[in-house]
């Protein structure tokens, strides 16, 4: 089943690695990291050296710029909450794009994939690396100079596509997007976090996070980051062949088109099919056995199309027929060669049927 599972983008199975490693705690080592007896010891330590992998992973020079959150959503909801005038990228996840629409958010224009100034002075400007819809890596490095501080959602960057921290000085990540455990994830926060905490309770995380430490999540966290520092230039080269064979296998199908940006993440292929939509696609899909999305999934407007790609300049006509697929380590060069066949015969069917 996994290699037939090309929805990578939403979540990736968890690495078997990552399994043992997490396996003690859940069953004996069952300690509180904030405990002081041996057992306690034992989960704070095995959260250190998650909070070293990961920083490893990142890129990040002290392992205390890592703060444990329960994914990307939480830290992005955090960094936004945290600054008064904040201006947001067009382009953003439902995390960064709802939360800054109820903080009263500049929405940043854009022509094309070129990301606009903001028309006013924020305190904080928020621009995601890799979009989730399109694969599309975006300049975040050119956001320094519109405000003091910089945000960042790595979430489809990290473990997958190079990123610079020093561009900025925030960046949300999730460790089921790199074959980690859902429910944790992280924010860097450049020179440690001082932001006030969003969950106030116990003292948790030096005071910046409140709630007992998911240990065994941060540690399946830790672990899948070791495997993707070691995998990454592997992991790109393999989504970037998988890619090229299900394009190939497109060659023969009439009107459809590949919606991608001048930099582009090999991980995400969102491609259209003119007067088809996405979801019969998925579910033409699904019926013989392959996982993918449509890419209107989460974000959609009243239309059913998706804002980011009618943003990004895809005519409505195409918006609505796009369909994300996105690789993983799971899927193979045959199943990606499938997946290509099973595409072409759904769109022939589907429009046969129109
Ligand atoms: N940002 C991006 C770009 C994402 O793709 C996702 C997951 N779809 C998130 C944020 C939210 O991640 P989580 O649901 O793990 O909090």
């Amino acid at each position: 089943m996994n290699e037939n599972y090309f929805d990578n983008a939403a979540s990736t199975p968890v690495d078997p690695i990552v399994v043992q490693e997490m396996l003690p705690f859940l069953t004996e080592a069952h300690g509180n990291a904030h405990s002081i007896h041996s057992a306690g010891m034992r989960a704070m330590q095995a959260v250190e050296l998650a909070r070293e992998r990961v920083a490893a992973l990142i890129g990040a020079e002290d392992p205390d710029e890592v703060v444990f959150t329960s994914g990307a959503t939480e830290s992005n909801n955090w960094v936004l909450r945290s600054y008064g005038k904040i201006a947001i990228g067009p382009f953003e996840h439902p995390s960064v794009a709802v939360t800054g629409c109820c903080v009263g958010a500049e929405v940043l224009g854009n022509e094309g994939e070129t990301i606009m100034p903001p028309t006013s002075s924020p305190d904080l400007v928020s621009v995601m690396w890799v979009n989730n819809e399109m694969g599309g890596i975006l300049d975040v490095p050119a956001c320094r100079t519109w405000a003091r501080n910089v945000h960042s959602d790595l979430t489809q960057a990290v473990g997958k596509v190079p990123f610079d921290l020093k561009s900025i000085c925030f960046g949300s990540l999730s460790a089921h997007k790199f074959y980690g455990p859902k429910g944790v994830g992280a924010l860097y926060a450049h020179g440690g976090c001082n932001l006030d905490p969003l969950l106030a309770g116990g003292g948790q995380e030096h005071g910046a996070r409140a709630g007992t430490l998911n240990v065994p999540g941060i540690v399946g966290m830790g672990a899948a980051a070791a495997v993707a520092r070691d995998r990454q230039e592997q992991d790109f080269a393999h989504a970037t062949e998988l890619r090229a064979i299900v394009l190939d296998e497109l060659s023969s199908v009439s009107d459809w088109r590949e919606n991608r940006c001048t930099r582009q993440s090999p991980f995400v292929l969102n491609l259209s099919f003119l007067g088809l939509v996405g979801e019969a696609l998925v579910v033409e899909l699904d019926c013989v056995g392959f996982a993918v999305s449509a890419a209107s999934a989460c974000k959609s407007s009243s239309h059913g199309t998706s804002g980011v790609l009618t943003a990004l300049g895809v005519p409505a006509d195409w918006a609505k027929g796009a369909l994300r697929i996105s690789f993983g380590r799971s899927n193979t060069k045959e199943s990606a060669r499938a997946l290509g066949v099973a595409l072409r015969e759904g769109v022939a069917s589907l429009r046969a049927m129109r």
